[in-house]
């Protein structure tokens, strides 16, 4: 009996398992695993997918009904996700819009906002990306420099970001800027949403270790964006950024689910390697480090247990989430270097190269390590702080 999912959620989690047998193909499974496919043939796979997901109802199943959602409770939320990782279903091609941004313009942004943006950053017809990090603003947001002067009905806005996740693909960012340059630097930022066809900006490729060119630099120079633009208020955009970055970390807690059927993937792997079981699979040393990626795992699921019934209870996402954040970068590192030292170089052709070294950039992404480990010391433990 599964005592966690109340009767609704279960009958919902039948239904999702029915329609993904139904509809999930092995290309979409294959682009997923990111077998075969050039980046941009990829891409393609995911974004028809990711409509054909919307379309039947099943994109982000929690939004408002009106904005594509199912105004789905946490609950089913979850069970939802559960099922599409057992399955090795992709989630949203717009990652970033889906669950960081979109969240945001919900909280924050206006009705025409809303109307025009959620629904083409739901379908993945339009992409996303997110303008914070700098050169020199990396884990210290608040020192970013890339400026816009309000001009007439206008912002101009000149400066570079870095690290931007799908920046030379996507056809909207929310941008981060300094509007007051003598405030406090915490006071001085706004957000805009930037077209980013718009004349002045350029996104210049970075390949990474694990062989993608996802991240770009963007650049630029004298960008006039719309006044209307304007997410949140003018010089309050650190407070969308919190708001965004506390979505972006609240979220990281239903990625359990995807650890999850990697493990159950090495463990395919694994019997696909040694077929009886009386090699590898009966070695004590094997099992023993198959039993520390399952448990590492099965904590991840509590935790998120833990935060789907604070959700329930109508709590907002605390500082807690960078627990789960640190937990789940600690244990897909874990588990994809396991399948490469257990399956050995016969790994290396099937996608799990490509999974081991996307690994490491987990402790950097969306706040790394060692500011993650600050807050759960000041703000979770209450250890004094650290100097300033
Ligand atoms: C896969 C991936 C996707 C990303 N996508 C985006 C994106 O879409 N948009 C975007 O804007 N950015 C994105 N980033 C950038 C990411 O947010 C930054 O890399 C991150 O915030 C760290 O900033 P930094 O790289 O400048 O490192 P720094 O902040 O310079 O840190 C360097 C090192 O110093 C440590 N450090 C810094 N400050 C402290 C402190 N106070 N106490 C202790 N240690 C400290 C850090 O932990 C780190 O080890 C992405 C990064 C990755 C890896």
């Amino acid at each position: 009996v599964d005592l966690s999912v109340p009767p609704k959620a279960r009958a919902f989690r039948e239904e999702v398992r029915g329609w993904l047998d139904a509809n999930l193909t092995d290309e979409v499974r294959d682009a997923a695993r990111g077998r075969d496919l050039d980046e941009d043939g990829r891409f393609e796979v995911l974004r028809r997918w990711n409509a054909t997901l919307v379309d039947a109802g099943y994109g982000a199943v929690s939004w408002p009904v009106e904005h594509g959602g199912r105004g789905a409770s946490p609950v089913e939320e979850m069970v939802f996700n559960e099922a599409m990782a057992a399955a090795g279903a992709p989630g949203p091609v717009n990652a970033i819009g889906v669950s960081n941004i979109g969240p945001a313009i919900l909280a924050v942004g206006t009705p025409e906002q809303q109307a025009r943006h959620l629904r083409p950053m739901l379908r993945g017809d339009e992409i996303w990306c997110q303008g914070m990090s700098e050169p020199d603003a990396g884990s210290d947001l608040a020192s970013l420099r890339t400026r816009a002067v309000l001009d007439g009905d206008h912002f101009v806005v000149t400066g570079q970001k870095t690290w931007t996740s799908e920046g030379h693909r996507a056809d909207w960012c929310q941008l981060y800027v300094r509007t007051d340059p003598d405030a406090p630097k915490h006071k001085g930022i706004s957000a805009l949403l930037v077209d980013m066809r718009t004349p002045g900006i350029e996104a210049r490729q970075i390949t990474t270790m694990a062989g993608d060119a996802g991240f770009s630099e963007v650049h630029f120079d004298d960008v006039r964006v719309p006044a209307s633009s304007l997410l949140g208020e003018l010089h309050g955009g650190w407070r969308v950024a919190t708001t965004t970055l506390g979505f972006e970390r609240a979220g990281v807690v239903r990625l359990h689910a995807m650890v999850r059927a990697k493990l159950d993937r090495l463990r395919r792997d694994l019997e696909a390697l040694d077929p009886t079981g009386s090699s590898l699979r009966a070695d004590p040393r094997v099992r023993d480090r198959l039993a520390r990626r399952h448990i590492e795992i099965e904590g991840l699921r509590l935790l998120a247990l833990r935060a789907v019934s604070g959700a329930q209870r109508g709590g907002v996402p605390g500082p807690e989430g960078s627990l789960a954040k640190l937990r789940w970068s600690l244990a897909d590192q874990a588990l994809t270097t396991t399948a490469v030292d257990l399956l050995g170089l016969g790994s290396l052709h099937d996608g799990w190269a490509r999974d081991v070294c996307a690994s490491r950039s987990l402790s950097i992404a969306g706040g790394t390590t060692e500011i993650n480990k600050t807050i759960l010391a000041e703000r979770v433990l209450g250890l004094p702080r650290e100097p300033a």
